[in-house]
């Protein structure tokens, strides 16, 4: 089949590579010249592991980047919208982006003759596809639904392992309006072992948001447990090993620690808060797995201050920069408020982190940054984990390059020793 995807983030160009992987024709979409220049030489816009090895084996062959839209509809028959849904300043869902790629794509549509499917594959509240995307595509082609199919089709990748997830999903959710354009979606999946859910627009909506919001609930709720336990001198990795048992609960998310951040879980808990809000529904629980996430990094200053009571001029080590391991992605990590509040209180903050020290540096331009974690560490005041990155569990001498071997850890990543003052966030 041949298949567009409008945006080309991680989301967008994951898709893209992956699709083009199980045999299908795809070109890529972009308002950002420098991504399209990128993609049509083969180099991923974003990290994600095994993504250069599919652009480096497609591109030039099956896969393609244009800013043409015209082009990229006339020329496929399926096109994902993959762009971006921040939250605007209320912390509702911003659609404006969507809405903007909606126009451009109706458009497009408008020159063509064939039938062509709609996917709106971007995380959008219950009844954006019904109520927003389609009224702009029906206004800016001149066409009504049956000449054009309109399906929804979440995305349920993890930042990191996007490319096995993709290639590897536990589910495929399928919301359409029309059998016609659900069946050809759900036909580009074939190649996966997968059973296809099918259902309408506003469920794949809202499946989306309670998976995310489930998830993000996991999360607060066991920091929460977390912050009881260590008032209590309790491990609370104990304790939820041991409740991860139960078939019922599981043993994923249940780890305690800074929080979650990122480009989904805020968003998307937030979002769904919103639309909560619009519909008369006033979600206390929604807004406590918020409450709970925002207090979590400023606990970590408040156990570095409780050992050094005046942070001003104190070389604090910040490992990890990126909101979780394996990825370059700094939206809403927890290390941003983190460091926010190191500068406020006036301490030298130097930074490590595997791959997002050039991200992070465009919001924190004046701290210190460096390429190994050592050399961030040597002559620190205290050190403070903030990202769950494999190579924090092995440090051992590493920390005696420290002026005071301080170690506040908001990740689980080293356990109690004689020869550093360790202190576990939440155990
Ligand atoms: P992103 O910000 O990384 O990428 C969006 C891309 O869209 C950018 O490259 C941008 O230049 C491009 N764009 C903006 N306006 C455009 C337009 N009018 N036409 C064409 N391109 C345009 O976003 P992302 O992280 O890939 O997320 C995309 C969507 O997928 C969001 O709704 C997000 O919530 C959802 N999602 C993200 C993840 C994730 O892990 N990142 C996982 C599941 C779902």
């Amino acid at each position: 089949m041949k298949i567009s995807v409008i945006g080309t983030g991680y989301v967008g160009t994951v898709s893209a590579a992956c699709f083009a992987e199980l045999g299908h024709e795809v070109i890529c979409v972009d308002i950002d010249p420098s991504k399209i220049d990128m993609l049509n030489r083969g180099v991923p816009p974003i990290y994600e592991d095994g993504l250069s090895e599919l652009l480096e084996k497609h591109v030039g062959k099956n896969l393609s980047a244009t800013s043409n839209y015209d082009y990229a509809i006339n020329n496929s028959d399926v096109s994902f919208i993959c762009v971006g849904t921040p939250s605007d300043n209320e912390g509702n869902i911003d659609l404006d982006i969507v809405k903007a790629a909606s126009a451009s794509l109706g458009k497009a549509l408008r020159k063509k003759k064939e039938y062509h499917v709609i996917v709106v594959k971007s995380t959008v509240v219950p009844e954006t596809t019904e109520k927003v995307i389609l009224p702009i595509i029906e206004k800016e082609s001149g066409k009504s639904t049956g000449n054009f199919g309109i399906s929804m089709n979440p995305e349920f990748l993890r930042e990191g392992k996007a490319v096995h997830d993709f290639m590897n999903p536990d589910k495929i959710v399928v919301g359409s309006l029309d059998k016609r354009s659900g069946d050809i979606v759900a036909s580009l999946y074939s190649g996966l072992n997968c059973e296809v859910t099918r259902t309408n627009p506003r469920t794949a909506e809202m499946i989306k948001y309670v998976n995310n919001s489930f998830l993000a609930t996991k999360i607060s709720f066991s920091n929460e447990v977390g912050n009881i336990c260590k008032e209590l001198g309790i491990d609370t990795y104990e304790v939820m090993k041991a409740v991860g048992k139960d078939f019922r609960i599981g043993p994923h998310f249940l780890n305690s620690g800074a929080g979650f951040g990122g480009s989904c879980f805020p968003k998307d808990v937030k979002a769904l808060i919103g639309k909560a809000k619009e519909v008369g529904y006033e979600p206390a629980l929604l807004r406590s797995v918020i409450a709970v996430n925002e207090i979590q990094p400023m606990r970590m200053i408040t156990l570095l201050k409780n050992k050094i009571p005046d942070l001003k001029g104190k070389k604090i080590a910040v490992l990890g920069l990126a909101f979780k391991n394996d990825t370059d992605d700094i939206r809403e990590s927890r290390s941003i408020p983190v460091i926010k509040e190191l500068i406020e209180e006036g301490a030298i903050v130097s930074a490590y982190d595997k791959m997002a020290i050039e991200n992070m540096r465009r919001i924190f331009p004046d701290i210190e940054y460096y390429n190994s974690a050592i050399d961030a560490l040597r002559g620190a005041d205290a050190c403070l984990i903030m990202t769950e990155w494999n190579e924090f569990k092995s440090l051992d001498t590493e920390f005696s390059i420290m002026k005071n071997r301080l170690i506040i850890d908001g990740r689980h990543m080293q356990s109690p020793r004689k020869d550093v003052d360790y202190v576990g966030l939440c155990w």
